[in-house]
């Protein structure tokens, strides 16, 4: 039996939902296809269930969009004489959710059952459809409804899967005999039979529970990127994916943020020795990642870097702490009797202060039960009240091969401090599988391209420069860069973009580089200058290896140099004024 998931983007509509079938029909044996809502969906659903419950209108809104969604999506994909029962079919269940949505508009509220209930009709629908599709298509598929076979307590939103009842009921129901089921992802149900769900992106551990029931001997799971990447994709355009990852490695990557797979996935396929693919809808001739017990034959150090965002740290400190036992032990269990989950702890080996990284929307709770329970300390002045610091990141380096490497961690901050990337706080995991940081957000891209190119493609560096002065000089300068770009990054694995120019009238800064052959057609484009503005541009772009280039014979300009140099932006000038400044 194979086991098929597609997410959110894999089914957004007609086109995609139609390259599915490609992949699903290939088969010779029979199929289990697990499908996510169609992308977006679940968030529109989630919207409006907050909308309704705080009676705001909109909701009709969001309800209307997640309607012409799907019978948009059953108008492109279905055969007109085939149209008819399945709109009816599909309209007679918005129905039901909007008399769901109506309940909670009219009562102002909403809770996690009925969200969850309310949540179910992405997956619910878009499998039916997709059934139904594959069935139009000459393929024998049948619609089986997941809540019958996922059995979970009752955390709505988060729900816990019992696996063995789960198991035993999937074992029974799906015995191979029906060519392709088509199943919903992301939902299940309790013991009563109310509708739960697995948290957001638990399509994929759905797939998994199905793979582990039925003993498959791989877990495809279809996405829109070509595998699990060095990096995240969308933020790093140098990443690459890893064409092997071990268990290990994949759910610490996942854990880290590297959204292709929702980590509670890896269990189920581990315990069963069944390996995880993950593929590319679009792109199905491209081989993917492979996931499996040796997936590091070679004991590779580091495999990838992710990050997580909207974290706070929060810290505890004060003289009270030292050599007292049991601090830590109370901050903890109050962190625990508040639900707050602790991404991140480091402790000083002063005993001085605890510090622990945690979700944004937490914080506030956190900070307030933290003061509370060593009120009787901070009266006293052994304990300063909690300190929280928001808009913060964790940028993380993983690798099983990481352990047996000295000064990985090293070359990890020093190419992040040579960059100006200001770290908060730092730990490494027992299993040293894993090294994070905390940094603010807004230098996440930078961090995460920085790393990139300091531990994957440390063959080629790349320098950005904001150039000043376009004169004689300046205009020559671009000449040769563009005529040595070519020799300059193959002879020399460096690669020269210009990403900003100025003359004295206007500006211009790109972040993707500037086109050397086009650059004063670009820059008559530009904004008006000064220095203080183009200071401001190179700032905001924030980009490593910035360097600023003075073509400008300007004692205004060159006052500007220690505030660039501050930001760890090289400068390099032509100025001679820059030399015969006083030494102050
Ligand atoms: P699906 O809807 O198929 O479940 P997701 O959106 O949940 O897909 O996950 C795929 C997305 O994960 C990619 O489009 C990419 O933006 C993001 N992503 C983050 N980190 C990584 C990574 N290291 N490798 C691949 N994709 C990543
Ligand atoms: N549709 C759900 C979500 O967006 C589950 C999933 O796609 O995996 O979170
Ligand atoms: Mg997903």
């Amino acid at each position: 039996m194979r086991v098929l998931k597609f997410g959110g983007s894999s089914v957004a509509g007609p086109e995609a939902i139609a390259a599915t079938l490609k992949i699903v029909a290939q088969s010779q044996t029979p199929v289990l296809v697990v499908v996510s809502a169609l992308g977006g969906v679940t968030d529109l659903l989630l919207e409006a269930t907050r909308q309704a419950a705080s009676q705001q209108e909109q909701w009709r809104e969001s309800l209307e969009a997640i309607e012409k969604r799907y019978l948009d999506t059953v108008r492109g994909l279905l055969p007109l004489e085939r149209q008819a029962a399945v709109l009816s079919r599909v309209k007679m269940e918005l129905n039901t959710l909007e008399t769901l949505l109506e309940g909670a508009w009219l009562i102002g509220e909403s809770t996690p059952k009925l969200g969850d209930k309310i949540g179910s009709y992405g997956e619910l629908l878009s499998a039916f459809i997709i059934a139904q599709y594959y069935r139009s298509q000459g393929v024998s598929a049948e619609f089986q409804d997941s809540r019958d076979l996922i059995e979970t307590d009752s955390t709505f939103g988060d729900a816990k899967v019992n696996q063995e009842k789960t198991y035993t009921k999937i074992a029974a129901a799906l015995t191979g005999e029906i060519p392709v089921v088509v199943l919903p992802g992301f939902i299940a149900s309790n013991a009563h039979g109310d509708t739960t769900t697995l948290g957001r992106g638990g399509s994929d551990y759905s797939a998994a529970l199905f793979a582990g029931a039925l003993q498959a001997a791989e877990l495809e799971i279809w996405t829109d990127v070509s595998g699990m990447y060095t990096a995240n994709p969308k933020l790093v355009s140098g990443a690459r994916p890893i064409p092997t990852l071990s268990y290990e490695e994949a759910m610490e990557l996942s854990h880290f943020g590297a959204k292709v797979l929702y980590p509670p996935t890896i269990r189920p396929a581990l315990q069963a020795g069944i390996p995880i693919l993950i593929r590319n809808t679009f792109k199905p001739g491209e081989p993917g990642t492979r996931i499996e017990a040796d997936g590091n034959p070679h004991g590779r150090t580091v495999r990838g870097i992710s990050y997580v965002p909207d974290i706070a740290l929060l810290s505890l400190e004060g003289p009270g702490m030292i050599g007292i036992p049991g601090i830590s032990h109370r901050f903890f269990e109050v962190l625990w009797q508040k639900n707050v989950n602790v991404v991140f702890i480091t402790q000083a080996s002063s005993e001085h202060s605890i510090c622990v990284g945690i979700r944004e929307s937490q914080a506030s709770l956190a900070s307030e039960a933290v003061n509370l329970a060593f009120e009787r300390e901070i009266e006293k002045g052994g304990i300063t009240p909690v300190q929280v610091e928001t808009e913060l990141s964790i940028v993380a380096l993983v690798g099983d091969g990481m352990k047996q490497h000295q000064g990985l961690s090293g070359r990890m901050f020093s190419t992040l401090g040579r960059n100006n990337v200001n770290i908060r706080a730092i730990a490494q995991g027992a299993s040293e599988r894993n090294i994070s940081a905390v940094i603010g957000s807004s230098d996440v891209k930078k961090a995460l391209n920085t790393l990139h190119e300091a531990f994957f493609e440390e063959q080629v560096k790349q320098l950005n420069l904001f150039v000043m002065g376009v004169g004689n000089v300046g205009s020559r300068l671009l000449n040769q860069i563009r005529e040595q770009q070519k020799v300059l990054k193959k002879d020399y694995r460096l690669l020269i973009r210009v990403v900003g120019i100025s003359n004295s009238r206007k500006m211009v800064v790109r972040e993707k580089g500037i086109p050397l052959d086009q650059w004063s057609t670009v820059l008559e484009e530009g904004a008006p200058t000064s220095p203080k503005g183009y200071y401001d541009l190179v700032r905001k772009a924030n980009l490593r290896n910035s360097i600023f280039i003075v073509n400008t014979a300007s004692a205004e300009i060159s006052g500007w140099y220690a505030a660039y140099l501050r930001e760890s932006v090289a400068v390099v000038t032509c100025n001679k004024i820059a030399c015969s400044d006083s030494y102050s």
